[in-house]
């Protein structure tokens, strides 16, 4: 039984690098990860640069036909008109973006964006082809007045409810208190959050829905913990931040076996 889940190394650059920069990156980090796939086994490494650097990378991966993904940080829940300084998933689209970032704590803290945003931004990735990856996460406070899983479940779920069964998104679990800190989460209590979150999606969606849904974990990821996390059942790969924008680092990341 079980549903063969292709781990997802996903490296979320926030507003760092632009798009000179991003070309020189993508170079190097293709030419790091060459033949990983091959010794390593199956494994997705995508990229989410800031929008102005899309094209760029975009045009390089297809150039080149390398072996990356790439995706952007947060889309609009409009398709179209007069949203100022909003971008559409249909733009995501056309620049190929296999994957968008929604619901990044940032844009919660800092946008105020609620669950209810994050929903409506979800469904309009979906709308456009383009795969959302959902962040949820508890703070320190949270996780003081509600233990570890109660308020991810509770944020999933609205994201949830708005979705069809068949709805293809990836879930990143980002504890609050482990983005940026250092401070990473124990693979046990990632694998516990994890397994959660899997069965909210069999308990609103489908048990298959549950089975082939990637879940990742986020927050202080490196290349000295991220075997850990991997080992975990529930845990299908990493969201990383600061450690993505080191080349040697994220490669060594992807090479997490
Ligand atoms: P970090 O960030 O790896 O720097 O902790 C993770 C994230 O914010 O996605």
């Amino acid at each position: 039984m079980g549903v063969a889940r292709i781990p997802l190394i996903a490296g979320n650059w926030k507003m760092n690098l632009d798009h000179l920069q991003s070309i020189a990156f993508v170079q190097k980090l293709a030419w790091a990860l060459k033949d990983a796939k091959h010794a390593f086994g199956d494994v997705e490494v995508a990229v989410f640069p800031p929008f102005t650097d899309l094209r760029s990378v975009q045009t390089l991966i297809a150039a080149d036909k390398l072996e990356l993904a790439h995706g952007a940080q947060d889309v609009s829940m409009h398709d179209s008109g007069a949203y100022t300084g909003e971008i559409s998933g249909a733009f995501l689209s056309a620049l190929a973006c296999r994957y968008v970032i929604i619901g990044h704590s940032e844009r919660r803290q800092y946008h105020h964006e609620d669950d209810e945003i994050v929903a409506k931004k979800t469904v309009a990735a979906l709308r456009h082809g383009v795969t959302p990856v959902v962040c949820v996460g508890e703070t320190a406070e949270d996780l003081e007045t509600h233990g570890p899983s109660a308020v991810p479940m509770a944020q999933l779920r609205v994201v949830l409810d708005a979705l069809e069964a068949d709805a293809d998104i990836v879930v990143a679990y980002e504890p609050v208190w482990a983005i940026g800190s250092g401070q990473a989460a124990t693979p046990e209590q990632a694998q516990q959050v994890c397994a959660a979150l899997r069965t909210t999606i069999a308990e609103v969606l489908s048990e298959d829905a549950a089975a082939r849904t990637r879940i990742i974990y986020g927050g202080s990821v490196k290349s000295s913990n991220i075997a850990g996390f991997m080992n975990q059942k529930d845990v299908d790969g990493a969201l990383v931040g600061g450690a993505s924008l080191d080349v040697d680092e994220f490669a060594a990341i992807a090479r997490f076996r």
